[in-house]
């Protein structure tokens, strides 16, 4: 008991002086626990809502764009229009985050906005049309490239930061993380986020993989880089059952019509339990068998859409156990296997699987 009153006491001391130290992170809670700081911080306990949240992902933006990466000013200026119709907020990568870890919630209808490759139309295209939206977004820097033209200096960089978009990295010099060796990817993770940190004075929390690919390998060096959160370019929208370390993005790019936008808007995540092999998990063979249970009581397990990099994959289906089997022929490196539910609502799930059948 003596023992329990002078850790209490202890305790209370350590919040009186996390809540008078400057600099100090920690809060005081009303239960006189310290909140906050690394040490101090509880094991995430993981979502208490079921929120969903599209983030999307642009590149750069032009009036006359026609380059496939490149969005018309005015295209955008629609899709802001329908997000703000339709009342969404945005969040930035760091919300997500807080909310996957369960240490904070997203609004209902939330979207993240963010850029790849820091391109300089981020801040004289996009910007001021979300401004009038009162929208924020989010910036992943290819960090050797910034100051290069047509890109952002760092100068503009801290602007944006100081308006309150986030600034993530998207690796030292644009590499493709699943065909480069471990030690060489965790240089350009660990590289970018030092750079991205020096420069800003703030911390890089928030990651998105060039091309899009990961694999286990991949997502464990990002974690041990320390990123609090990894972004893939898979479909569908990010919501409570997303491993912070996959978090997909919906691209767009030029040519998406304002009815395409308004779909992903709507749509919710295909739910697959039990994928085998695991997402993540490289395959030595070119035709692999993958099993997973639709966990979505709404889909019917026979009414799913299967592609493969675009080309349709026939698969069978046990409505009993509600599980699909399908063999995709696989190409050498990476593969975007795809799943669509054209239902109500239509549902959306995409991953990489990295074949390597050497
Ligand atoms: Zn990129």
């Amino acid at each position: 008991m003596a023992h329990t009153r002078r850790l209490l006491v202890l305790v209370t001391i350590l919040a009186a002086l996390a809540a008078v130290l400057p600099g100090c992170r920690g809060k005081v809670q009303q239960d006189g626990e310290i909140a906050g700081g690394p040490e101090a911080l509880p094991e995430p306990s993981g979502p208490t809502t079921q929120r969903s949240v599209l983030v999307l992902c642009y590149h750069a933006m032009s009036p006359a764009a026609e380059a496939t990466y490149d969005v018309p000013t005015e295209d955008f200026a629609e899709q802001l229009q329908l997000m703000a119709d339709e009342g969404c907020e945005s969040v930035t990568p760091s919300q997500i985050a807080d909310y996957l870890e369960g240490r904070g919630d997203l609004p209902e209808k939330a979207v993240c906005i963010t850029f790849d490759d820091g391109p300089e139309s981020i801040l004289t295209e996009s910007k001021p049309l979300m401004d009038e939206y009162g929208f924020t977004g989010a910036i992943f820097l290819i960090t050797d490239a910034v100051g290069g033209e047509g890109k952002l200096s760092w100068d503009q960089v801290r602007e944006l930061e100081a308006a309150g978009w986030e600034v993530g990295s998207h690796t030292a010099s644009h590499v493709h993380p699943t065909r480069i060796d471990a030690e060489q990817c965790r240089e350009e993770f660990e590289n970018s986020r030092r750079a991205i940190e020096d420069e800003i004075e703030g911390e890089c929390g928030a990651l998105a993989y060039p091309y899009g690919l990961y694999d286990d390998t991949v997502m464990s060096l990002a974690r041990d880089a320390g990123y609090r959160i990894a972004f893939t370019i898979d479909r569908g929208p990010a919501d409570w059952t997303d491993d912070l370390m996959r978090t997909p993005r919906q691209m767009v790019v030029n040519g998406n019509s304002l009815k395409t936008f308004g779909t992903w808007l709507a749509q919710g995540k295909l739910h697959l339990e039990d994928v085998d092999p695991p997402i993540g998990a490289r395959v030595h063979t070119d035709t692999p068998t993958i099993t997973a249970r639709v966990a979505d009581e709404d889909v019917p397990v026979d009414g799913i859409e299967i592609s493969r990099d675009g080309n349709p994959v026939s698969y069978d289906a046990d409505a009993d156990t509600r599980t699909i089997t399908f063999s995709p022929e696989l190409s050498e490196g990476a593969n975007n296997l795809r799943m669509n539910v054209y239902g109500s609502p239509r549902r959306e799930v995409s991953w990489v699987i990295v074949c390597d059948s050497e």
